[in-house]
């Protein structure tokens, strides 16, 4: 029987790189594991082994999402890109989980790209609790993290606890609302505890922080803050009650402690996700539209009884079951062998084998339901970001809009053999990740993959030649640039010729210009059947459209313009849709000349942040890129510069900034729309380009 709704959770966990993600992760599985079979559990070696087969086994981190169990309750941990370069990802993992563990290092504390995380969450109201890691290492600070998450990051952080000695001397948690101390077994890796009284020299600290902490909880329910204020004393149940209010509404974020790596915190950090973080129920219905209509609103709310709707969310190569589609439930339920409707790509999908990932196995599941993460196997029809709904009740969860790739890099396989493994590796790594495209150049023949990000490139290029064995060439990252045209321009050509024995006769003439930025391209047939008869048009069309994969100035595929057909005429015998199609490609070729072709260069938002000693270096160094600083201002202790910065002059920033500045700052950068290369450079660079 699944877990009831109230009783699940579906999580994900946020950090910073190197902050204790996967330690904590790895502890949370094994103690759930652990609690799961507790009564085999005598010794140290018993809990040691299981951890080493965990170990070995090595699936529970690489899942998309991995079940476990405590307290009766369903834990559902999404895994959440750490990776900035990895927006959409980032984005699409935040909207699937319910509330999230946030990781601190209690000695690095909030580092700058931890911001930007945090700030998505915000966007999509995840709830939050977090957890100051590393209480055990030289120079940690849980009060200066919690002062770093309200002066960085400008939540409410409140101490639901206090560390147990900090360095070498700490041993575990004290908890503020019972009023104890919590000390962890080393010999059993922590899977044991005791409960002790406060030490005396932690005593009044400790009546301190919980003054705070039960003021910050009683504050938003009259009821309770009058009894507080009258010195009655709040059972801990109520408290709970109340501060998970507080949590579930983003009033404050409940702060814990400990050492993932020594072992110390975490189960009450479990009990903390159950206590605090919402279940499905109690979050706000998912909205989607319904399909073909984006401004139509329609709500899908967390009841087996209302249709069935869930997101893909993820999709990862599995070697032992092919494809695994990771589902979010948000809505109603479905088994496993029946039908659901992709809304998204509006073809039907069967839900195959389903599974459930724990830890260290898999488990079949006949049906799926409101709330529930699952992997559906082999998958035809879906890709990540679609939806699959009731056929009768179709909704779209999620519309479809990533980012254009901005970079690209030519790979050239060795052998033949090699072509194959790629092609089928490209296949696979597309299917997974809908940012990255593939393209053949087809004067060259190479095989061109674009992305969002040098680093986004780098780990595709990683993943074909290792885990996909090709072997091959890769060529350095270029900038993806597009071609557009400035203004109107109108041509015309008359394709006529003789091919084996018979004529062939085509007359096209049509117009372009510019059309706004993001548009896409437009044709529009301006003529009647006694110009042009209306079977030919559509090979017009497509002639048009073939032409616009290649521009005028450097072969960048043509964006946002606009193509008019105007004219033509045909001739009764000889006119054939071929022959329209190639008058139409040279028609279109001969209005491009004319209407002043442009070259357009991806500009980045950039984001940097540094100590204020660099704000000189960082700016200048900017001036150099073509960059234009659009804010300055300071957060907390650091200086943050945003700026637009064409992508064409950031290749080795990562390098630079770290040699400009010690090492001290650290950016993030994405796309953020195509502009013209001003007009100075421009035929410079497409002289390079071209090769001459
Ligand atoms: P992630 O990048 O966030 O997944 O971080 P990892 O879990 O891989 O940890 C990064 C490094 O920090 C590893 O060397 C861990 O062993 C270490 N580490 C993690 N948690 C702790 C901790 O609580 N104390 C100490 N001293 N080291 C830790
Ligand atoms: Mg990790």
């Amino acid at each position: 029987m699944s877990t009831p709704l109230s009783r699940l959770r579906n999580i994900g966990i946020m950090a910073h790189i190197d902050a204790g993600k996967t330690t904590a992760t790895e502890r949370i599985l094994f103690y759930t594991g652990v609690s799961h079979k507790m009564g085999e559990v005598h010794d140290g070696t018993a809990v040691m082994d299981w951890m080493d087969q965990e170990q070995e086994r090595g699936i529970t981190i690489t899942s998309a999402a991995t079940t476990c169990f405590w307290d009766d309750h369903q834990i559902n941990i999404i895994d959440t890109p750490g990776h900035v370069d990895f927006t959409v990802e980032v984005e699409r993992s935040l909207r699937v989980l319910d509330g999230a563990i946030a990781i601190f290092s209690a000695v690095e504390g909030v580092e700058p790209q931890s911001e930007t995380v945090w700030r998505q969450a915000d966007k999509y109201k995840v709830p939050r609790i977090a957890f100051v890691n590393k209480m055990d290492r030289v120079g940690a600070d849980f009060a200066a993290v919690l002062d770093q998450i309200e002066s960085k990051l400008g939540a409410r952080p409140v101490a639901f606890q206090l560390p147990l000695g900090a360095e070498a001397g700490h041993r575990g948690v004290v908890d503020l609302l019972g009023m104890k101390a919590v000390v962890y077994d080393d010999s059993t890796l922590g899977a044991r505890y005791r409960e002790e009284a406060i030490p005396v020299d932690m005593q009044a600290e400790a009546e301190e922080r919980r003054e705070i902490l039960l003021e910050a909880i009683v504050e938003d329910d009259d009821d309770l803050a009058e009894r507080y204020l009258e010195g009655e004393e709040i059972g801990e149940d109520e408290l709970r009650a109340a501060a998970r209010l507080g949590c579930i509404e983003m009033r404050f974020v409940p702060c814990f402690c400990g050492s993932a790596f020594r072992n110390k915190g975490i189960q009450p950090l479990l009990d903390a996700v159950i206590d605090y973080l919402p279940s499905p129920l109690e979050i706000a219905a998912i909205v989607g539209f319904a399909p073909g209509d984006p401004d139509e609103p329609l709500e899908r709310p967390a009841d087996l009884k209302a249709p069935f709707a869930a997101l893909a969310f993820k999709i990862m190569h599995d070697p032992f079951v092919g494809n695994l589609t990771y589902l979010r439930v948000y809505s109603g339920t479905a088994e496993s062998g029946t039908q659901v409707f992709n809304s998204t790509s509006r073809k039907r999908e069967r839900l195959g084998r389903l599974l459930r990932m724990h830890a260290n196995k898999r488990e079949d599941v006949k049906r799926i339901a409101a709330g529930d993460i699952v992997a559906a196997v082999g998958m035809k029809n879906s890709v990540t970001g679609d939806t699959l709904c009731d056929k009768r009740e179709p909704v779209v969860l999620e519309s479809m809009q990533f980012p254009e790739p901005v970079i690209s890099i030519a790979i050239e396989p060795r052998t033949k053999a090699d072509q194959d493994k790629l092609g089928a590796a490209l296949q696979t790594v597309s299917v997974e990740d809908p940012t990255f495209r593939v393209r053949k150049d087809p004067e060259t023949g190479q095989t061109l993959i674009s992305g969002m990000g040098e680093l986004h490139l780098e780990i595709i290029v990683t993943r074909l030649l290792r885990e996909f064995r090709v072997e091959a060439a890769v060529g350095r990252p270029q900038v993806a640039y597009r071609e557009s045209v400035a203004a109107l321009g109108k041509g015309e050509s008359i394709f006529e010729r003789e091919i084996g024995g018979r004529g062939q006769f085509g007359h096209v003439v049509l117009r372009v210009g510019p059309n706004e930025r993001g548009a896409g391209f437009e044709f529009e047939d301006a003529t009647t059947a006694e110009q042009i008869p209306r079977e030919y048009v559509p090979a017009i069309r497509e002639g048009v459209e073939e032409s616009t994969e290649r521009g005028a100035l450097a072969d960048f595929p043509m964006v946002d313009l606009k193509a008019t057909l105007l004219g033509g005429s045909w001739h009764e015998v000889d006119s054939s849709e071929m022959a329209f199609k190639i008058a139409a490609s040279m028609a279109f070729s001969d209005a491009v000349e004319k209407a002043t072709p442009q070259l357009l260069e991806p500009i980045m938002a950039l984001e940097v942040t540094m100590p204020e000693e660099y704000l000189g270096a960082v700016i200048n160094d900017l001036n150099g890129r073509r960059g234009k600083v659009s804010t300055m201002e300071m957060r907390g202790p650091v200086q943050v510069v945003d700026a637009e910065v064409p992508l064409a002059t950031m290749f080795g920033y990562a390098t630079d900034l770290r040699s400009a500045t010690q090492g001290r700052a650290t950016y993030t950068m994405q796309f953020d729309h195509l502009e013209p290369v001003p007009a100075n450079i421009v035929d410079d660079l497409v002289k390079k380009i071209r090769g001459y």
